[in-house]
């Protein structure tokens, strides 16, 4: 088996990995890459291999910077089927259908810009949308899905088992087994299912790993045995604050901003974030006075996911399952109102205080809170929250660094509103919870380092080397690494 780097090697978004195992050539993950207008071009490049010789995808979960690309691999002639955890195949639907729609609009703005004679290079690149709403009806048609803890030949002496990554609902750390010998039976389920001794070889890709007791969610799941493992290192290079830290200073933020009578905007990924949330609000809103603000849910993406957690309550942790026995809808606070449509979202405007609007994207990148952070930054008296992580290249990470000036759908916009970074909140397991994760993998085996900046990947590196004399590497685009070699 083998293993050749493309995406998040080295950055955060766009993950892609590409395997050749039994025969076959697989992707793992087939993701949006995010962040300037520049890296986001890099989006309609060549994939870096041939798109036709694809057999099929694993995908381990619904974010946009793991599955964003799946309609553009099938409009250049990927045919195989897409495996991947139930509740991500219902994710994933409005996902890439919101995708589809913004690349549709970038397209349409573009067109527009060419038309009136104020047009750029840019601009011609990008009037054809990257994909269309009818390219990602044609995607969905290849989903597979599968359940957690249940392995599945794949093909012939390859096995796939998706385990419980704890991140986001559906998400998934992924286990290939390959077989070099086709075992004594003319099944090759049978031999499999037996853990058969003369297996070729196993690859575990963490996916994105969620911290232990992440709200809604189960803890990741444990991988038994690997020879190669592909781990995730967004914070290896951090230590989360504590959780009960964390709500301490969410109230704080709440109360302050109720006093200095501003509104506090929350740029929030739809999928994961929005509703870990909204769960917190429920259960904190006498503590954090909550009730007596207007509370904003603007991302009609975001509204149409809570419809597929409330789907998928299985999934859920025990006390996450208790809290929804007696309560049907305990991520919709009374005073939780949904902006659907475009009206809606700018009627927040003419409020002046008292308003939390939750917008995508989580980065701020895109969607409606650009809009509501254009109107709010040029205040003192606003707030914005920041619950999660902030590529290099996006407008949330130029405000979190501090930026006094940031340009929003052309416009120069003065930052004067407070901003709070709130960690302890985040998707994503820290470096304890990473190396807690490896260190539950039989006899320490090799690591190649993905989905990290190199600021993350060194230091987890030089702790996966001092805890477990592991043999790590970090992945660089069109790196090749082989399995059990
Ligand atoms: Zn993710």
């Amino acid at each position: 088996m083998r293993v050749i780097f493309h995406g998040a090697a080295g950055e955060v978004t766009g993950s892609c990995h590409e395997v050749h195992a039994a025969g076959l050539r697989l992707l793992l993950d087939c993701g949006l890459i995010q962040g300037s207008r520049a890296d986001e071009a890099r989006n309609r490049d060549d994939f870096g291999f041939d798109v036709a010789a694809i057999d099929a995808v694993v995908l381990s979960h619904a974010h946009i910077d793991h599955c964003g690309r799946l309609p553009l691999l099938v409009k250049r002639g990927f045919r195989g089927p897409i495996w991947t955890q139930r509740a991500t195949a219902d994710l994933l639907k409005v996902m890439l259908e919101d995708s589809a729609k913004l690349a549709m609009a970038d397209a349409e703005r573009a067109e527009r810009r060419l038309k009136e004679g104020r047009g750029s290079r840019d601009d011609e690149d990008e009037r054809e949308p990257l994909y269309t709403l009818d390219d990602v009806a044609r995607t969905l048609k290849h989903v597979r899905a599968l359940d957690y803890d249940a392995p599945t030949v794949i093909a012939p002496g390859l096995t796939l088992t998706l385990r419980d990554a704890g991140h986001i609902l559906g998400s998934a750390s992924v286990e290939l087994v390959e077989r070099t010998t086709a075992g004594n039976g003319t099944d090759p389920s049978d031999a499999v299912t037996r853990g058969d001794a003369s297996r070729g070889g196993v690859l575990v890709f963490s996916g994105d790993l969620g911290p232990k007791g992440t709200p809604i969610l189960r803890d990741p799941a444990p991988v038994p045995r690997a020879d190669l493992v592909l781990l995730e290192s967004t914070y290896g290079g951090r230590l989360h604050r504590e959780r009960e830290a964390t709500v301490a200073e969410l109230g704080r933020v709440f109360r302050d901003a109720w006093e200095s009578r501003g509104c506090v905007v929350i740029p929030a990924f739809a999928v994961g974030r929005t509703q870990e949330l909204l769960y917190a609000f429920a259960q904190h809103a006498d503590d954090w006075g909550l009730h007596r603000w207007r509370v904003f849910l603007d991302s009609p993406m975001a509204a149409k996911v809570l419809g597929v957690y409330e789907r998928h309550v299985g999934l859920f942790d025990d006390e996450a399952r208790r809290v929804w026995a007696g309560n049907p809808h305990p991520l919709r606070l009374p005073n939780l109102h949904l902006a659907e449509s475009t009206e809606d979202s700018m009627a927040i405007n003419r409020i002046e205080s008292g308003a939390i609007i939750i917008a995508g994207s989580g980065m701020a990148n895109g969607g409606r809170v650009r809009h509501h952070l254009r109107h709010r930054l040029p205040f003192e008296r606003n707030h914005v929250l920041f619950v999660g992580y902030q590529a290099a290249g996006t407008l949330g990470r130029r405000l979190v660094d501090g930026a006094a000036y940031v340009r929003i759908l052309g416009h120069e916009v003065p930052v004067h509103a407070q901003r709070h970074t709130v960690g302890g909140l985040s998707a994503h397991a820290d470096q304890a919870g990473l190396l807690d994760w490896y260190a539950q993998i039989d006899g320490a085996p090799p690591v190649v380092l993905v989905h990290g900046e190199d600021d993350a990947r060194e230091p987890m590196a030089r702790e996966l080397r001092r805890r477990f004399d592991a043999d790590v590497e970090l992945a660089r685009p069109g790196d090749e690494r082989d399995v059990g070699a």
